[in-house]
C-alpha cells in the first residue's frame, strides 16, 4: 500500500541472525510496496529499558513519593517526557502497522523490548481510562508479532512440553497491543531456526515475504480468550 507507514521494533543483537533476516525482509518487501518503513533497532540504539524518574524532564508532581505511571502521564500532557521516548512515540503515532520482531526469551520478548513498551506506551498516549481495548488510544493501527523460538512447533502444541504457543501470546497481544487499541494480526512464528535445515529456514523467510505481499488485506484475529485458550 503506497504511502502507508510501517514501524518495525527490532530486538536482536546480530544483524546476520534469523531475526535480522526476518526484519530485512519486511524492509525490502514493504519498501517495494511503496510503504515508508522505519526501524527501531533497539540494541543498536542502546535503547534504555529502565523506567526511571529521568524519563521526566522538569518538576515532578510528587517528588516525595515517585509514581512512574502518574508522573509519565502528567509529563506526556505537559510535553515533559525525555527525548528518546518522544521520538519513539512519534514513530508509533505515524505508523499504520507496528511489527515487533524478536527472539522468544523466557516465553516473552527480550527485556529491551519490554522496556520500550514500558517507557513508550504511557497513559495518555497509548491508553487511558476510558480509552483501552476497543477504545485504546492507538486504535486504527495494526500490530503483528514476528518472532523466533528455540523450541519446535511440536513442543509449543497443546500436548507439547511448553504448551500451546497461544497461551504465551495472551499477555503481549491482548494485555499490551489490544489493550492499547491495536488490531492484532496473526503472529508470524518461525520455530527453532537454529535446529532446522538451511532449506527450511529459507522456506520460513519466503513464507514471511509472501505473507507481507497481502498483509494490508488481512483481517485481525478475534483477540478474545477463546482464540488463546480453547
Ligand atoms: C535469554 C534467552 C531466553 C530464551 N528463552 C526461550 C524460551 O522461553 N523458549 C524458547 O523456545 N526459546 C528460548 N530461547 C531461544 C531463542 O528464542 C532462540 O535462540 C532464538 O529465537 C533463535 O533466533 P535467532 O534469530 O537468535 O537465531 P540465529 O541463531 O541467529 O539464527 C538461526 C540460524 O539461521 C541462520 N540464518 C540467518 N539468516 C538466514 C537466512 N537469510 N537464510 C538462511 N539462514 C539464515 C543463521 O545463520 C543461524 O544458523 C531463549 C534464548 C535466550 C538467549
Amino acid at each position: 500500500m503506497p504511502g502507508r507507514n510501517v514501524l518495525i521494533v527490532y530486538a536482536h543483537q546480530e544483524p546476520k541472525s534469523m531475526n535480522g533476516s526476518l526484519k530485512d525482509i519486511v524492509v525490502d518487501v514493504m519498501s517495494k510496496q511503496g510503504c515508508n518503513v522505519v526501524v527501531s533497532d533497539l540494541y543498536t540504539m542502546k535503547f534504555n529499558a529502565a523506567a526511571t524518574r529521568n524519563d521526566i524532564t522538569g518538576d515532578l508532581c510528587n517528588p516525595q513519593h515517585f509514581s512512574y505511571g502518574i508522573e509519565t502521564k502528567e509529563a506526556f500532557k505537559k510535553g515533559c517526557l525525555c527525548e528518546d521516548i518522544l521520538e519513539e512515540q512519534r514513530k508509533v503515532h505515524d505508523a499504520d502497522l507496528v511489527i515487533l520482531q524478536f527472539p522468544l526469551y523466557w516465553f516473552s520478548f527480550p527485556a529491551i523490548m519490554k522496556g520500550w513498551i514500558d517507557r513508550v506506551f504511557v497513559q495518555g498516549f497509548a491508553f487511558d481510562f476510558p480509552g483501552c481495548y476497543e477504545t485504546g488510544l492507538l486504535k486504527g493501527k495494526k500490530a503483528l508479532l514476528s518472532f523466533t523460538t528455540g523450541g519446535t512447533e511440536e513442543m509449543f502444541s497443546k500436548e507439547g512440553a511448553s504448551g500451546d504457543i497461544r497461551y504465551l501470546l495472551w499477555p503481549i497481544q491482548h494485555g499490551i497491543m489490544h489493550f492499547c487499541g491495536f488490531q492484532v494480526l496473526s503472529p508470524q512464528i518461525s520455530y527453532a531456526p537454529e535446529y532446522v535445515s538451511e532449506v527450511k529456514r529459507k522456506e520460513m523467510l519466503m513464507n514471511w515475504a509472501q505473507r507481507l505481499e497481502n498483509i494490508w488485506e488481512e483481517p485481525p484475529i478475534d483477540c478474545t480468550p477463546p482464540w488463546y485458550f480453547q
